[in-house]
């Protein structure tokens, strides 16, 4: 570890803050640790929040004990925003004008909710979630509801509809494209996630290009898609993607497109400057993941680099979501795929997308994650594949290790 290092600042107490955090000790750093955050909760994670946190009793879902959270020996600047970063000196400055300084500082600011249109904000009973206050207030509305409309027609949208369904209640999707999670899987897929939300009862609207909500005099709001209103919801919920927070950093003059550009150390365009999570676009994909498992280990690697070892962040896409009971995971991208084979097993089915040399590009397994673990080594090694043998479900995938 570099002596020089005294003071680090980490900006947002999100997952990718907290590992990060976690790790710096972990590898020894016995210096200052400050840790800004605009939420006044300890670190937690968020894919619980569009599942068991709004249809169970469900506490925060802590990231550490508060044994773990006490030995990181951190110094909370909370419920505070860090408003901008000072690089020539060093400074992070604070809602309150205060003035921390930094040796190394990591942006893990995460994203935010994307709204279509602005004025939905001013519609009471409109809302979006992303956070353990949101989820609290989504819950508490579901209680008291018995129509949901939800916008948005991809992973949280889809979450959030399925909860809403657990609860018992009727929920109609609204979705701009024709085809379900469009921009991140392809028809396939996307048809048997419909099928899975058909099944279960919620309601798809799909191919609305002209979505309008409006506030009815009771309180609840129709939405008009392609010039057609259903009876009033008593709560919509807003799923339409995110916005990363990259604002700090774009006027702090680093490096940005979708968002911060990072090595595969996480080092921004200023030695001293970190990004991880969200804000930090991939540093191979050239995108912005917004995924839990590469919050937790982009951070861990990039949090080793800033005390100044050697650390390389090379794993491929992955992400899950759960609904109506059934796991969904997602592995790779579909860039490169010219294409997809489909394995009907009885657990569920498997989607492989495939490159022209019959190397995995993508694959998205119903109930399977063991297959799963099984692709993550085949991406690894580059291993050529039989689209005949992944089709045949009487073929035993495993013997493929
Ligand atoms: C409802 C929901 C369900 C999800 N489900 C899944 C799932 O099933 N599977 C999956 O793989 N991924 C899922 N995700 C995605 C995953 O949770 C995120 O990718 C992950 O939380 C990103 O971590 P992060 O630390 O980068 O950002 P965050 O966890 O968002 O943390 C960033 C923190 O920084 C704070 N902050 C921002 N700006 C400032 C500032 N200027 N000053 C101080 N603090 C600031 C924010 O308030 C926030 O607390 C889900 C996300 C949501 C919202």
């Amino acid at each position: 570890m570099t002596s020089d290092i005294q003071r680090i600042v980490v900006i947002g107490g999100g997952q990718a803050g907290g590992h990060a955090c976690k790790t710096l000790r972990a590898a020894g750093f016995d210096g200052h640790l400050v840790v800004i955050a605009e939420e006044p909760h300890d670190f937690y994670e968020r894919p619980p929040l569009s599942k068991a946190s709004i249809t169970a009793d469900a506490p925060l879902p802590r990231l550490f004990s508060a044994s773990s959270l006490a030995e990181l020996d951190i110094d909370w600047r909370r419920p505070q925003r860090a408003i901008a970063i000072d690089r020539a000196a060093q400074h992070v400055v604070l809602d309150d004008a205060t003035r921390l300084p930094y040796d190394r500082l990591l942006i893990a600011t995460g994203s935010r909710p994307r709204l279509p249109v602005a004025e939905w904000a001013s519609l009471d009973r409109v809302m979006t979630l992303r956070s353990w206050n949101d989820a609290c207030l989504l819950k508490e509305r579901l209680a008291n509801s018995r129509r949901v409309g939800v916008i948005g027609g991809g992973w949280i949208g889809l979450e959030v509809a399925s909860s809403a369904r657990q609860l018992g209640l009727q929920v109609d999707v609204f979705e701009r494209d024709p085809a379900l999670c469009g921009r991140s899987v392809g028809t396939e897929v996307a048809q048997a996630i419909r099928e899975l939300h058909e099944h279960n009862g919620v309601g798809l609207s799909l191919a609305h290009r002209d979505i309008r909500l409006s506030e009815e005099r009771d309180g609840r709001v129709t939405i008009k898609a392609n010039g057609k209103a259903p009876e009033p919801y008593d709560l919509v919920v807003v799923g339409t993607g995110v916005e990363i927070n990259l604002e700090l950093a774009r006027d702090a003059g680093l490096k940005t497109e979708y968002g911060i550009v990072v090595d595969a150390a996480g080092h921004t365009s200023d030695p001293r400057v970190f990004a991880a999570g969200d804000v930090a676009q991939h540093p191979h994909l050239g995108l912005c993941l917004q995924s839990w498992a590469y919050a937790q280990n982009q951070a861990r690697v990039v949090a080793s680099a800033m005390l100044g070892e050697k650390a390389h962040y090379d794993e491929p896409a992955w992400l899950w979501s759960d609904q109506h009971g059934v796991n969904i995971q997602i592995l790779g991208v579909p860039s490169g795929a010219t294409h997809g084979v489909i394995r009907h097993a009885p657990e569920g089915p498997i989607f492989f997308y495939l490159d022209a040399d019959h190397r995995l590009v993508q694959m998205v397994a119903f109930d399977q994650p063991r297959a799963i673990k099984l692709g993550k080594r085949w991406l690894a090694s580059q291993r050529v594949l039989d689209p005949n043998a992944l089709a045949d479900p009487d073929f035993e995938l495993m013997s493929l290790r």
